[in-house]
């Protein structure tokens, strides 16, 4: 421990009272040499009492001295008794020697570095606060242990890429020992078209930014490869500036394996998809026309019942057709393909047409209100496949009600349409996930659905410019709405 000047100058068995004029000067130098130094200092009498104290130590006991004095330490701070404090000044004291450590003042809170000197009148004890020391010394001795337990990699590398720091977990990654690295270029593990990486990760270091998630790759000693994370935050000297760059590599090769068999299972299964649709279609098309051959056949041989029965079954070729056409879709979307044919219409007797045909398909009433006034331009076979959609979803979703109301705004930037039903509406969890491929809120199979139709809508209306959005509450229904931006065009055709 280092002592201030001012230790030198006190005799250790300093004679707190003294009587003759002479000394009677020389003891006010001396108290005032005591109360202006920057270590603590107390004298003890025999019996253990304070006799004296200067003002830092009254800062470290945190009180005033007239508090203190005439009373005996160990009752001042009963949690010492038996603590190093304890043993080492009473050592002092039975062996007459000078006593010097380090130790947690438990009544204090504090680690103080004490040198305590016996004499005939008692002990006289100078102390100083250490634990700013001791936590730093603390703190580096819990970052040597972290940084070597590490499983990642933690380098530490000077501006101009000097490696400082080579932990075991950058032997096991790199293969390279902390030995042949230390003080080598960390270029040695860049690949060679990385090597502009480091420049680039000590720039950003130098404006202050601090590195996450890195994803890069690094070369091993045997010249392999390795997918990794970086992340890097700056080294700095006391002053604050910076001196170095550490660095945590984290081994993503797992991680990346993963994430390339899953891309791969997905794009079989698109694959599938895609080509069992496509298959699907031929014969989905023949059927269709057969019967249809086979209906006019019956019709004109009279055959009332099995024309219905036809009927009946060209209704369900028409949905497995659109399922198809629906799978087709989701392929071609995934696949970038999904293209639009824009052409000028008239939205208001175009929208009429479509909602009188499906008015034909269901009970519930559809009322519409609203209108464009205008042609616009979009794909309309697109546009009415989204329309179609929000309303026979409207009409699925809403079993218990009979009512619909779609409504149509337009302003000088295109279309919005909305959707209203008053049905079993939609958790907000399932909101943030309707518009997503294949998901559906209500799996129980009660209503038919693959949960692709808001999957294609919400891309046909991206694809025009546009935006889709719901809004719902469980159990009073929902709104779905979607804007079409279109060029005001003032004679509709
Ligand atoms: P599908 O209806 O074939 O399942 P969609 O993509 O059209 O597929 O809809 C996705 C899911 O969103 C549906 O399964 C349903 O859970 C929910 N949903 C869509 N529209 C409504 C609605 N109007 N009311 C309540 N839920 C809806």
């Amino acid at each position: 421990m280092v002592m201030s000047m001012s230790e030198e100058l006190i005799d250790p068995g300093l004679p707190v009272v003294v009587t003759s004029p002479a000394l009677q000067e020389l003891n006010e130098q001396v108290v005032a040499i005591l109360e202006n130094m920057s270590d603590a200092f107390f004298a003890l009498d025999r019996q253990w009492r304070l006799v004296y104290m200067n003002r830092v130590a009254e800062q470290i006991f945190g009180g005033r001295r007239e508090n203190f004095l005439g009373k005996n330490l160990w009752e001042i701070f009963p949690e010492a008794v038996d603590s190093v404090f304890y043993r080492e000044y009473h050592r002092a004291l039975a062996e007459d020697t000078t006593v010097e450590f380090e130790a947690f003042g438990p009544g204090l809170q504090k680690w103080l570095g004490v040198r305590a000197y016996p004499s005939r009148e008692g002990l006289s004890v100078f102390f100083r606060d250490v634990t700013g020391r001791r936590m730093t010394d603390m703190m580096r001795r819990y970052m040597e242990a972290l940084i070597a337990a590490s499983n990642d990699a933690i380098i530490g590398k000077t501006l101009d890429g000097r490696v400082i720091c080579w932990n075991k977990g950058a032997e096991k990654l790199y293969g390279f020992t902390a030995e042949e690295m230390l003080g080598e270029s960390v270029s040695i593990i860049l690949p060679p078209d990385r090597k502009h990486e480091m420049e680039e990760i000590i720039q950003r270091i130098c404006r202050g930014e601090y590195i996450e998630r890195y994803e890069t790759l690094r070369t091993r000693k045997d010249g392999t490869l390795v997918d990794v994370s970086l992340a890097a935050s700056p080294i700095t000297d006391e002053g604050g500036s910076l001196i170095g760059v550490a660095v945590i590599a984290h081994d993503i090769t797992e991680r990346k394996r993963i994430e390339q068999e899953r891309r791969e299972k997905e794009q079989r299964k698109d694959d599938f998809i895609g080509m069992a649709s496509h298959e699907l279609k031929t014969p989905i098309t023949s059927v269709k026309a057969m019967t249809q051959l086979l209906q006019l056949r019956l019709a004109k041989e009279g055959n009332a019942e099995a024309v219905r029965c036809l009927e009946r079954m060209d209704k369900q070729i028409d949905r497995l057709n659109r399922l198809v056409t629906d799978l087709l879709d989701v392929t071609k979307i995934q696949e970038g393909r999904l293209e639009l044919i824009r052409e000028i219409f008239n939205f208001d007797e175009w929208l009429k047409n479509l909602i009188e045909d499906l008015q034909q398909t269901t009970t519930h009433k559809i009322n519409c209100s609203g209108k464009v006034g205008r042609g616009i331009v979009a794909d309309r076979d697109r546009i009415g496949q989204v329309v179609t959609n929000l309303i026979t979803n409207a009409i699925k979703y809403s079993p218990q009600a009979d009512t619909i109301d779609v409504r149509v705004m337009a302003d000088q930037n295109g279309v919005i349409v909305s959707v209203q039903d008053y049905g079993i509406g939609i958790s907000p969890a399932s909101q943030e996930m309707i518009f997503k491929r294949f998901f559906r809120a209500v799996r129980d199979g009660a209503v038919p659905g693959l949960g692709m139709g808001l999957f294609i809508a919400a891309e046909i209306v991206k694809l025009h410019g546009g935006n889709i959005r719901v809004e719902s509450a469980e159990g009073k229904g929902s709104i779905f709405s979607f804007s079409i931006p279109s060029p005001t065009l003032d004679v509709a055709p």
